[in-house]
């Protein structure tokens, strides 16, 4: 029986170490980290995610800001929007909540966001500097994954690492964490042929896909390290993209869905938010 990994219990222990750090920072700095929340239209799923953002910030001294746009917003209103706060000295991190409306286009957000207050790493500066091995501010959730791997004591060193999915948000940054780790990567997608050859030989398994329970126990090798980072709503549940009760029969370590990964990415966005105050006041600091 698989041991289980409990983001929750890690994520709350994240947060104590966050919150000193930011007490620290306001005393050394005078200066206390802000967090802009932009949220455009009425999916009722973002509403509750960035209310949950937003109170994590709060329970660690992070000050918080939510601009709620209306669902006909142009993409032109969002840039405005993205350009002021890029513009404001007291705002460290910007935080577009996704999805947004088909009429406004994610990649032009990225595009124009300061790279430096880009706390879901996505933008093309960040993504680049993750793909040189040089990275700064890394995607949350792919940073919260890696945390989990690492509670399990398993070395990544020359391990292999197969990931499902290959989303910018989450599949392709965990591929290049990972391998940054020195793992030997897979990385597949909806068109692998022969998904499960691919996974039986994983030592450590993520799953990024968005399907209810596409990882069955016969696709997973024993003793791996099995990351469900999907979230899918099935009969007013919510499950991952792995079969919980078969697969963790053969694994060595299992994530639950929910409490696994999901906790693990609001820690991880206030530990960017704190890295990216801290890399803006470095750059206003006077030169010694
Ligand atoms: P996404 O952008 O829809 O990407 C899904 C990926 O899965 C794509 O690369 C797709 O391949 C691949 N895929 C689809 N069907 C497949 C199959 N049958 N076999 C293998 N690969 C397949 O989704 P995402 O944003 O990465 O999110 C993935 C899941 O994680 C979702 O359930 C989402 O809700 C969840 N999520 C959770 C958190 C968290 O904090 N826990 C954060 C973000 C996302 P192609 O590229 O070929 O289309």
């Amino acid at each position: 029986m698989a041991h289980l990994l409990d983001g929750q219990h890690l994520a709350a222990r994240v947060e104590q170490e966050v919150r000193e750090r930011v007490e620290a920072f306001v005393r050394a700095r005078g200066v206390t980290p802000c967090l802009a929340a932009i949220l455009v239209g009425n999916n009722p799923a973002s509403a509750v995610y960035v209310r949950n953002k937003t109170r994590a910030a709060g329970r660690v001294g992070i000050r918080s800001e939510t601009f709620h746009l209306p669902e006909e917003s142009t993409q032109a209103e969002v840039l405005e929007l993205v350009e002021r706060l890029n513009a404001r000295r007291d705002v460290h991190g910007i935080l577009p909540q996704m999805p947004m409306p088909p009429q406004i286009d994610p990649e032009a957000i990225f595009e124009r966001l300061d790279p430096r207050k880009d706390v879901d790493g996505l933008s093309p500066y960040n993504a680049g500097r993750l793909a040189l091995g040089r990275p700064q501010l890394v995607p949350c959730t792919p940073l919260g994954i890696l945390a989990l791997i690492r509670q399990t004591g398993v070395s990544l060193v020359g391990k292999h690492a197969v990931v499902l999915g290959r989303s910018s948000l989450v599949g392709k940054p965990t591929a290049l964490l990972l391998l940054g780790e020195h793992a030997t990567v897979t990385l597949c997608h909806s068109r692998t042929e022969n998904l499960a050859e691919h996974t039986r030989r994983a030592d450590v398994l993520v799953v990024a896909v968005g399907r209810p329970r596409l990882v069955t126990a016969e696709m997973v090798k024993p003793g791996a390290v099995v990351i469900d980072v999907g979230i899918n709503r099935v009969d007013g549940r919510l499950v991952g993209d792995v079969d919980f009760e078969s697969v963790r029969e053969v694994a060595g370590w299992i994530t639950p869905v929910p409490g696994g990964v999901g906790p693990m990415t609001i820690a991880m966005l206030l530990q960017n938010t704190l890295q990216a105050a801290q890399i803006q006041v470095a750059a206003d600091a006077p030169v010694p």
